[in-house]
């Protein structure tokens, strides 16, 4: 294994988690879907006075448009006067990670999970060495999160050694640790393995990430959050409330004005993302 020779400035967003995880708390990253959710994660950041990370998938930059995605996101940060950032969630096409760079995204999660540890390395320290050249973060995955659509019964937990030896091969920032949650709704109260999360953070040092944020009970978040935890992801539950409360606003009236049926759900979302910034960095 060669030696890497440390950044000679960490990345803003690398040196952020590390601040949020000194402190035992954590930055909310939530991903978004069209201007309307966007919105409504604004309104709670700026209401809060909370940075926050914007994420993107693949399928959301699809459907909006890289150029539009960034843009968008961007001139929101600015017109709510908050402070955040631009990550792209799970991405395993070098190329798309490239583009994203491109365009000025300041994060990017390399998800070589469901590869074997050598390939998920090999990608992953690529990654890295290509991130570097535009001073942006690097998130990778190591262990089993389910995905939507994935069953939940297998168990893959990160492992602490082969987390470590991982951190130390690629230079990854960040990790996303399997311990417990997964993607889309839980059928049954999920399980978050503290103590484990505590033996990953011992051995790598480095800022942790939790996947699957929606439905976890606030005291697991807090648990999750003082051990090591200082990115917890949301998605699942923006797009429930948002698509929950425009369904019931069009089926009470018959209004057509979009401008009029949006604003209860953007309100909505905005009401869950205080709701889990104060769960997450209450002390
Ligand atoms: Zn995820």
């Amino acid at each position: 294994m060669s030696q890497r020779l440390p950044d000679i400035h960490p990345a803003d967003l690398t040196e952020q988690l590390t601040n949020f995880q000194n402190k035992g708390k954590a930055i909310l990253a939530t991903n978004f879907y069209n201007y309307e959710t966007l919105r409504g994660i604004l309104q709670a950041a700026s209401s809060m006075e909370q940075p926050i990370i914007l994420q993107l998938t693949k399928s959301s930059l699809d459907y909006m448009g890289l150029s539009s995605a960034v843009k968008m996101a961007r001139a929101g940060l600015q017109q709510f006067n908050i402070k955040g950032w631009l990550h792209l969630d799970h991405c395993y096409s070098y190329s798309l990670i490239q583009q994203c760079l491109d365009a000025g995204f300041d994060s990017v999660m390399i998800d070589a999970s469901e590869r074997p540890m050598e390939e998920n390395i090999n990608i992953t320290r690529r990654v890295v060495d290509l991130a570097a050249e535009y001073n942006a973060n690097v998130e990778a995955e190591l262990g089993y999160v389910a995905k939507l659509g994935q069953s939940t019964d297998q168990v893959g937990f990160t492992d602490p050694d082969e987390a470590k030896q991982f951190v130390e091969a690629t230079g990854v920032h960040a990790l996303a640790v399997a311990i417990g949650s997964a993607h889309g709704f839980y059928k049954q109260e999920p399980k978050l393995d503290i103590e484990l999360l505590a033996a990953i953070r011992e051995k790598t040092g480095i800022p942790l990430v939790l996947h699957g944020g929606s439905g976890i009970p606030a005291t697991a978040l807090q648990a999750a959050v003082k051990n090591g935890i200082c990115k917890i992801n949301l998605a699942t539950e923006i797009k429930n409330i948002f698509i929950q409360t425009l369904q019931a606003c069009l089926t009470e009236n018959a209004e057509i004005d979009l401008r009029i049926v949006f604003p209860p759900a953007i309100n909505a979302v905005s009401d869950l993302v205080k709701e889990k910034l104060t769960i997450i960095n209450q002390r």
